[in-house]
C-alpha cells in the first residue's frame, strides 16, 4: 500500500516538474531564440537528473529551486539563453556530481565560467566558516566586475531563497534576511533593479521586524479602496487631456512598499497615516525614441496646468540620467483635499529599465544607458584594485555612495562630470586621477581660489592648483565622501607611515643593541601588549612620532637576548583569556537570560535596551561577555552579517523581579490634566517607575517621551492599554532603538 502511493508520488511530482519547466520556457519566450529551445532542455535535463535524489528544507523536490531561479532570471530581470542555462545549472557544481569541466564540454566555456563565479560566490558565503563577509563582498564584486550576469542570476538566486526563507530555522532565517538587506538589496539597487531591491527589503523586514512588518500590511489592506479613490479622483482629469493631445499612455497609482513606508516612518518620526498620506502616480508613455524628450515634458505640461507643482520637488534626469540609467521626470504636485502627489512622468522603455535594469538596456541597445553602466563596473573594478587593506571600511564607504544623491560638475575644458552631494574640491582632484588628487594644494572654483575641503555645487567649474611636494594627511579623510578619494588618502597615508615605521624601527634596533637584545617575535609581542598597540607598524611608527618613549624600556629586565615580560603585561593577557573561555563556552547553547541575572557574563546593550518579551540575540563582545540586543536594534544588521558567528540564540525565561528601562512617546490633544492623568495612570500601575518625562506643545498638540521601569512586555502592553484610555490622548508608540538612545 505504502508503496503504491509512493509510486504515484513520484509519478505526479515528475509531472510536476514538467510542467514547471514549462513555465520556465513560456515565461522567457521573448529572450529566447527558438533554437536555444534545445540547449535549454538538455540544461534542464542534466540539473534535474543531478538533483533527483535533492530535497529542498521545505521537502520538495530541489529542482524546483533552479527552476524558479530560471523564471526570475528570465521573466523579471529579462536575461536570455545563456544566463537561463547557468540558472538552472548553478547549484550543480557546488552540490552535486557534476564538475565545471562536464559543463564546459557540453555548454562551452562562457557557461563555465559563470557557474563557476556562482559557485566561488557560494563558498565565500559558506555559512559554517567564520570569515568575515565584508572581504567577501568585496571578491563578490570583482566576479561580477567579470560578468555582470554572474551578480544578476546570485540576485535571482538571493531572491528565491528570500521568497522560501519560512521554511528554514528562525536563526538562519535572520542571518540571511539581515545579509539581504546588508548587501543584496542596495546591489539590486545600484544595479537599477527597483522591483527587485523593493522585495528583497520587504521580505528582509518580514523575518527581522515581522510585527511592523504585519501591522503596516494589514493598514495597507485596509486603507486600499479609499486610496483608490482619491487617485481615480485626481486622475480624472488628466486622462482626458492627455489622449486629447495625442499621447499614448497608462497612468496607474504606485502601491508603496512596506519597508518604505516603515523607512520613511523612523525617519520623519511620523505615523503610518502621516506618511500614507503621501500618494504617488506614474504615467507611462508609449512613443518613439526620438520624441521622448519632448513628450514627457508635454505630460508634464498637462499635468501643472491641472495641479500646481512644488517648484523645489521637479528632477529632470531624462537630461541627465542617474549613474545606474534611471531616466524620468519627477515632480510633485498639490492635489484635492490639499494633498501632496507625487508624480513620475516616462516612457515604456525608461519604465522597462527602471523596473528590470541592464537586462532592459540590452534590448534597447541605441541608448547611452550601456556606456554609463560600463563606467559604473570601471569604477568599481578601480575600487576593488585599490591596495585599501580593511574590508568593512571598504563595504561602508561602498555603501554610502550607493544612495549618494549626485551633483553636476565641469572640468576647465568643459567636460561633465557626476559626484555625489557633499562632494569637495579634493574628491574632484582624486576623481579626475590619483596623482592629481595626492598634489592637490587647493582649487579655484569659477575662478575663484577655494581651499581643499570646499564644498562643490551643481554647475561649478573647477580647475585644481597641484605642487609636487604636497603630501595626503590624516585630515584629508575629513574633507572627502567618494570612496575612491578616502581609499587613495587612506592608502597613501599607510605608504607614508610604512616609510616612518623604517625609522623608528631602526631607532628601535639601535636601543635593542645596547641592551644585547634581540629583534624577535617574543621581544616584539611583550612590547606590543606593554605599549598597548595592536601591531608592529603601529610600534615602530609611534615610536617615531615620539609617542613611544624607548626610555621606558630602561625599567624591563631581560634575560640573555630575551625581554622578560612586566606583570601588567602578564594580568592583562590573563584576564583577556577568560573572557574568551567564559564565551566560547555558551557559544554553541542557547542563552537564557534572566534566571540568574547576576551569575551569567550578560549585559543589556544600551543601544537599544531590550526588555523581557522582545526579540533578542546575544553577541559575545571582546571584552564585555555577551550583549543582548533587540532584533530591532539598528545595529543587528551589521552583527549579524558580518559576524554571525558570534551570535548567540537567546530567549528570555520567566522572572519578575528585575525592572528594565524602556520609553514611550505619547501624542495628544493639549489640556491642561493630561500630564497629570498620565503619571497617574503610570503611577497607579503595580512596579512601574518613571524616569524622566519630556514634553512639546505646539499649537494645541502634545508630544511627550517618558522613560520608565517595566518588567516586561506583557507589562507594557498593559500600561499602554490603560494609557489609550486617556481622554485626548491619540497616539502611543515605544521608542525605537535609535529614538530611545537620543531621549536617555
Ligand atoms: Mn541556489
Amino acid at each position: 500500500m505504502a508503496v503504491t502511493a509512493k509510486i504515484i508520488d513520484a509519478d505526479r511530482e515528475r509531472k510536476e516538474i514538467l510542467s514547471r519547466y514549462k513555465a520556465v520556457l513560456r515565461a522567457c519566450k521573448p529572450n529566447i531564440a527558438k533554437s536555444d529551445k534545445k540547449l535549454i532542455r538538455h540544461a534542464f535535463n542534466i540539473a534535474n537528473e543531478a538533483h533527483v535524489e535533492m530535497r529542498r528544507k521545505s521537502g520538495e523536490p530541489y529542482i524546483y529551486h533552479p527552476l524558479a531561479v530560471a523564471e526570475i532570471a528570465g521573466k523579471e530581470i529579462g536575461l536570455g539563453t545563456t544566463s537561463i542555462i547557468c540558472s538552472l545549472l548553478h547549484d550543480t557544481v557546488e552540490d552535486t556530481d557534476v564538475t565545471l569541466d562536464d559543463i564546459q564540454h557540453e555548454f562551452g566555456k562562457k557557461v563555465s565560467d559563470i557557474i563557476d563565479g556562482l559557485t566561488k560566490i557560494d563558498s565565500l558565503f559558506d555559512h559554517k566558516t567564520d570569515s568575515i563577509q565584508a572581504e567577501n563582498f568585496r571578491k563578490m564584486l570583482l566576479t561580477m566586475a567579470d560578468d555582470v550576469r554572474v551578480m544578476l542570476i546570485k540576485l535571482a538566486d538571493r531572491l528565491h531563497n528570500m521568497r522560501t526563507l519560512d521554511a528554514m530555522r528562525r536563526d538562519k532565517q535572520l542571518k540571511i534576511a539581515s545579509e539581504t538587506k546588508y548587501i543584496y538589496a542596495p546591489l539590486a539597487h545600484r544595479l537599477g533593479l527597483y522591483a527587485i531591491k523593493t522585495e528583497l527589503e520587504d521580505l528582509s523586514m518580514k523575518y527581522t521586524e515581522p510585527e511592523m512588518y504585519r501591522s503596516i500590511a494589514k493598514k495597507l489592506q485596509t486603507s486600499k479602496a479609499q486610496r483608490n479613490r482619491y487617485i481615480r479622483t485626481f486622475t480624472e482629469p488628466l486622462k482626458k487631456e492627455l489622449k486629447d493631445s495625442g499621447l499614448t499612455y497608462t497612468i496607474l497609482g504606485r502601491p508603496k512598499a512596506i519597508n518604505s513606508i516603515w523607512s520613511k516612518m523612523k525617519k520623519q518620526k511620523v505615523s503610518f497615516e502621516k506618511v500614507f498620506d503621501l500618494f504617488a502616480i506614474r504615467i507611462v508613455i508609449d512613443t518613439e525614441p526620438k520624441y521622448e524628450k519632448a513628450d514627457c515634458w508635454k505630460a508634464y505640461s498637462i499635468v501643472t496646468d491641472f495641479y500646481r507643482p512644488n517648484p523645489d520637488r521637479l528632477r529632470d534626469w531624462i537630461s541627465n540620467p542617474k549613474v545606474n540609467g534611471y531616466e524620468a521626470l519627477h515632480t510633485t504636485v498639490m492635489g484635492p483635499k490639499g494633498r501632496w502627489v507625487e508624480i513620475q512622468i516616462r516612457t515604456e522603455r525608461m519604465d522597462a529599465i527602471a523596473e528590470k535594469g541592464l537586462a532592459a538596456h540590452w534590448k534597447y541597445k541605441e541608448t547611452n544607458a550601456d556606456t554609463s553602466l560600463d563606467n559604473w563596473l570601471a569604477k568599481v573594478k578601480d575600487l576593488l584594485q585599490s591596495p585599501e587593506a580593511n574590508a568593512m571600511d571598504f563595504v561602508d564607504d561602498f555603501k554610502l555612495n550607493l544612495f549618494a544623491e549626485e551633483i553636476y560638475v565641469f572640468t576647465p575644458a568643459g567636460q561633465l562630470k557626476k559626484l555625489p552631494v557633499n562632494a569637495t574640491a579634493l574628491d574632484f582632484a582624486f576623481d579626475i586621477h590619483t596623482d592629481i588628487g595626492i598634489n592637490c594644494i587647493g582649487a579655484k572654483v569659477n575662478h575663484k581660489l577655494v581651499p581643499l575641503s570646499h564644498r562643490l555645487n551643481n554647475g561649478d567649474q573647477i580647475e585644481i592648483i597641484t605642487s609636487k611636494k604636497q603630501k595626503p594627511k590624516d585630515e584629508w579623510l575629513n574633507y572627502v565622501v567618494t570612496a575612491k578619494a578616502k581609499s587613495r588618502i587612506k592608502s597613501s597615508l599607510k605608504d607614508e607611515k610604512r616609510s616612518q615605521a623604517e625609522f623608528g624601527k631602526a631607532k628601535l634596533e639601535r636601543k635593542f643593541k645596547q641592551r644585547k637584545l634581540k629583534i624577535n617575535e617574543s621581544n616584539i609581542n611583550i612590547l606590543l601588549s606593554y605599549f598597548k598597540v595592536t601591531s608592529p607598524l603601529d610600534l615602530y611608527y609611534n615610536i617615531e612620532t615620539g609617542k613611544i618613549d624607548l626610555k621606558k624600556l630602561d625599567e624591563f629586565e631581560t634575560k640573555g637576548d630575551l625581554l622578560k615580560p612586566s606583570r601588567s603585561s602578564i594580568e592583562r593577557k590573563e584576564s583577556s583569556e577568560s573572557t574568551t573561555s567564559s564565551t566560547k563556552r555558551k557559544k554553541s547553547e542557547l542563552l537564557l537570560i534572566g534566571d540568574d541575572l547576576d551569575k551569567i557574563d550578560y549585559k543589556i546593550a544600551n543601544c537599544c535596551n531590550p526588555i523581557p518579551g522582545d526579540d533578542v540575540f546575544g553577541f559575545v563582545t571582546v571584552d564585555q561577555g555577551i550583549k543582548i540586543h533587540r532584533v530591532s536594534c539598528p545595529n543587528t544588521v551589521e552583527l549579524m552579517s558580518n559576524y554571525a558567528y558570534r551570535i548567540v540564540k537567546a530567549k528570555w525565561t520567566n522572572q519578575k523581579e528585575i525592572v528594565f528601562l524602556t520609553g514611550l512617546r505619547i501624542t495628544g490633544i493639549d489640556d491642561v490634566g493630561i500630564i497629570n492623568n498620565i503619571t497617574k495612570v503610570i503611577s497607579r500601575e503595580l512596579k512601574v517607575n518613571i524616569r524622566a518625562i519630556n514634553v512639546d506643545s505646539l499649537d494645541g498638540i502634545f508630544e511627550g517621551t517618558i522613560l520608565l521601569f517595566v518588567n516586561d512586555t506583557k507589562h507594557l502592553d498593559i500600561l499602554i492599554k490603560d494609557l489609550k484610555k486617556i481622554k485626548g490622548i491619540l497616539t502611543i508608540d515605544r521608542l525605537s532603538p535609535d529614538e530611545y538612545y537620543s531621549a536617555s
